[in-house]
């Protein structure tokens, strides 16, 4: 492929036509504000460490130093680990659950109208996978099927996912020992042997995790392995039915942009969420005014700060949704197949998102990814972060006392 070539996916974005190239930047645009609101409560950590340090009257330079490194990685860190642990659970099943999947043969003739589709959405099949499943019960789906990292460092992941429950045991038994000895008033932790334990234990630790840190992060979030598992039983639908087509471009929509795997990150965040709220509004307890004005500033922090995680993480997937409906239909007949399906369902199982989906596909009068969409979660996350940060700047400033 030349330098003059443009690249395929932008390729497929220009056949878009103006309507719903628009209204794709637009939910795109709603996705970052969501994305801010999911993140919000992490992004403001720092501020109630920085003003108890404050109040304190720290003045050493590498004090304020840690503080600030501290405060911003802590739960980015956090947030780090546990997905890391998700991935490897994740890949260690998906690699050892039985179920019978093949990489499908794109030279096979059979398969001709499913590499079209991919085709048609600037994929090239070779880089992204598809995986033919055989079980009479699967259904066509996107799936993150996270890499293990290679080497040494994957096939020990594997050991700790095989031996999560014995290694919780033991660090049960270790706290159990240690909370038994601190009641004889021994110290296991002081004296020498536990210092050079700690030391040669750290060398060792620090730099695998950070190897596999690194590796991961390449892997699974710079080039997320996206799987468009697709039953055998579909495929001659797939060939033959128009409908079908709909549907695997929803799925092809929902592989380019790496949607599952996104919504993986935001479950995780989203549930350290309420736990750094509850940090956060520190900041704003801080401050030296009279009881029931702190007691309502508090509860409004707390409220608006949940409402704004929680809801972003009930939009993002339905912006997600709207996203690959949008992809999905380049023409009027696609857009025909895709809401009788989706009426059909709502009418099984009436849902406030489908409803949204199926309004965006057929009314006219949709008004599109604006702020209507996004606003309830982005104005809760707005009046939280304008508590946490005015009540930091008032004390800051002098305006109010700080209870320090
Ligand atoms: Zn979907």
């Amino acid at each position: 492929m030349g330098p003059a070539t443009p690249r395929p996916r932008e390729a497929a974005d220009r056949t878009f036509d103006t309507a719903r190239l628009r209204r794709l930047r637009g939910l795109n645009r709603a996705l970052r504000v969501l994305w801010v609101a999911a993140l919000a409560p992490l992004l403001l950590f720092n501020v109630p460490l920085v003003v108890i340090a404050a109040t304190d009257g720290t003045a050493d330079p590498w004090e304020w130093a840690a503080i600030g490194i501290g405060g911003v990685l802590l739960p980015f860190a956090y947030v780090a680990i546990q997905v890391m642990q998700g991935w490897a659970a994740q890949s260690y099943r998906h690699r050892h659950d039985g179920v019978k999947r093949r990489e499908v043969d794109w030279g096979d003739p059979r398969w001709e109208a499913v590499r079209a589709s991919f085709e048609a959405s600037g994929l090239d099949p070779r880089t992204i996978r598809a995986l033919s499943v055989w079980d009479r019960t699967a259904t066509l789906v996107t799936r993150h099927v996270p890499r293990p990292t290679p080497g040494r460092l994957g096939r020990g992941s594997d050991w700790g996912v095989r031996n999560g429950g014995c290694l919780l045991g033991l660090g049960l038994v270790c706290g159990i020992v240690v909370a038994v000895l601190d009641e004889l008033d021994v110290d296991p932790t002081d004296g020498t042997a536990f210092t050079v334990f700690l030391v040669v234990a750290s060398a060792v630790v620090w730099p695998l995790a950070w190897r596999n840190g690194r590796a991961q992060a390449s892997l699974n979030l710079g080039n997320p392995d996206n799987v468009v598992l697709i039953p055998m039983h579909w495929r001659p639908q797939l060939r033959d039915n128009p409908s079908f087509r709909v549907h695997l471009m929803h799925e092809i929509a929902h592989a380019r942009h790496d949607d599952p795997g996104r919504r993986k990150l935001l479950d995780t965040c989203a549930g350290v969420g309420p736990f750094a709220v509850f940090v956060d509004s520190a900041a704003v307890v801080a401050m030296r005014l009279g009881d029931v004005v702190l007691m309502v500033l508090f509860a409004a922090t707390l409220v608006s700060g949940i409402a704004g995680v929680r809801r972003a993480k009930r939009l993002i997937p339905l912006v997600q949704e709207l996203r690959a409906d949008t992809e999905a239909c380049r023409d009027p007949e696609a857009v025909g197949h895709l809401s009788a399906f989706l009426r059909e369902r709502q009418a099984e199982q009436p849902s406030h998102a489908k409803a949204t989906r199926l309004a965006a596909l057929t009314e006219a009068t949709w008004r599109g990814p604006g702020a209507r969409l996004v606003a309830p979660a982005a104005l809760p996350a707005a009046l939280f972060g304008l508590l946490i940060l005015a009540s930091a700047i008032a004390q800051w400033a002098g305006v109010v006392g700080s209870s320090g």
